[in-house]
């Protein structure tokens, strides 16, 4: 058993965080006791005191082998993709190469106080399993998977819907469920480079193992007039997913920024989660996505990076663009950021805040010289939720594991 000390907040409620100064922590990692006194259980104190415990930052979109691609401008999603993107994951068919950036890659997430990342890999089985590899020694938590492609990339990124499958089940037969921490999402890139067919088999074999699916949808207009050209029969980009099979409670979709109401109501009667990117959607130009228009049709809205469009692996740097997008007070940012991620993952039982019983993910975090430990705790968080980044960030827990000190 360990005892914490530190001003202790968690997110349950979007209007009003709790705040704690002890919780204790058992040796499996799980929450045993919060309380504003020291909790009557045995246990070395760990005194944190001048800092915040936050719970773990959860990231429900962001791509692996785009960790050097960052910054680099291009006029169009399409565009970007074809000249930067494309050719930096081909690099990814050499697993040594795959193995240092997938360190570099985890390791960064951790510094930056994420706990849980839902990553997009390369198109590559081996890059792959390299990911789920390093990603279990890191000790985080993660949901992984190989990107489909069949049509309109370059070759070296392309492959069958017969070969995507054999991929699938090779690698989350292994990983899937691995040590209730890492998980498979079946991860075709969207429709502009993937076949019905290859959509439509990447659902079946998603279903049958009851493995997560994430892709992207409505990000730009250009990529929209080109879904609609590809698959001129479907009414929408989102009934195109539709009638592939691929929505539902266990799928992401990042962006979903240029919706009809229809769509919405397509993708709400799904239980279909969205993950928010806001500071890609400010990179790339894409657009802002209309959070309340989300909510408002009963979707299950999460922040992701969305690295590389995205240039910031802190989470906070990405709140900060999430208020610019849309009004928001802190806690209500913070609450999306860590309950959000949970639900988007249905983890809400076991992550995303800090109650007695879940699991102790939670980010060490130093105020300062933005504000005071003490400060009120709207200023406080506020000056987080804008001018925060890696470095407020003290230590990064995961299931009680210290994994990184900054
Ligand atoms: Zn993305």
């Amino acid at each position: 058993m360990r005892v914490y000390k530190a001003r202790i907040l968690s997110f349950e409620d979007p209007s009003s965080p709790k705040e704690y100064r002890y919780m204790a922590v058992d040796d499996d990692g799980r929450i045993a006791a919060l309380s504003n006194e020291r909790p009557p259980v045995g246990g070395e104190l760990v005194d944190y005191s001048g800092h915040l415990i936050l719970p773990g930052f959860i990231d429900t979109h962001i791509h692996l082998p785009q960790l050097h691609e960052r910054a680099m401008i291009s006029d169009s999603l399409l565009e970007w993709l074809e000249k930067y993107i494309f050719p930096a994951e081909e690099k990814f068919a050499d697993p040594e190469f795959a193995r240092e950036v997938s360190r570099e890659f985890f390791s960064g997430l951790l510094r930056n106080g994420t706990t849980t990342a839902v990553v997009f890999s390369s198109s590559h089985r081996e890059a792959t399993e390299i990911a789920f590899e390093e990603a279990m020694k890191s000790g985080i938590r993660a949901v992984i998977g190989q990107v489909l492609m069949d049509m309109n990339g370059p070759e070296g990124l392309l492959t069958t819907p017969e070969r995507a499958v054999e991929d699938i089940k090779a690698v989350a037969l292994r990983w899937h469920g691995f040590d209730g921490r890492l998980f498979y999402a079946v991860t075709p890139r969207f429709a502009v480079s993937c076949t019905m067919e290859l959509m439509r088999a990447a659902a079946e074999v998603a279903k049958e193992m009851g493995l997560y699916i994430q892709t992207h949808l409505s990000e730009q207009i250009g990529e929209i007039e080109e879904v609609m050209r590809l698959f001129p029969e479907a009414e929408s980009y989102t009934n195109v997913y539709l009638k592939a099979g691929l929505l539902g409670e266990s799928t992401i979709v990042a962006h979903a920024i240029h919706l009809s109401d229809r769509e919405r109501k397509i993708l709400a009667e799904t239980g279909t989660r969205v993950a928010h990117c806001p500071s890609s959607n400010f990179f790339l130009h894409s657009g802002v996505m209309d959070l309340k228009a989300q909510e408002s049709a009963g979707l299950t809205v999460s922040l992701g990076s969305d690295v590389g469009a995205g240039p910031f692996l802190s989470m906070l740097e990405v709140l900060r663009d999430a208020y610019y997008a849309n009004v928001m007070n802190p806690f209500k940012a913070f609450h999306l950021l860590t309950m959000g991620g949970a639900r988007a993952l249905g983890m809400e039982d076991w992550i995303g805040s800090l109650e007695v019983g879940k699991e102790a993910d939670f980010v060490v975090i130093d105020p300062e010289p933005l504000a005071g430990p003490e400060d009120e705790l709207e200023v406080l968080l506020s000056r987080l939720m804008i001018l925060g980044d890696e470095r407020n960030v003290s230590a990064t827990y995961v299931r009680g594991r210290k994994l990184c000190e900054g």
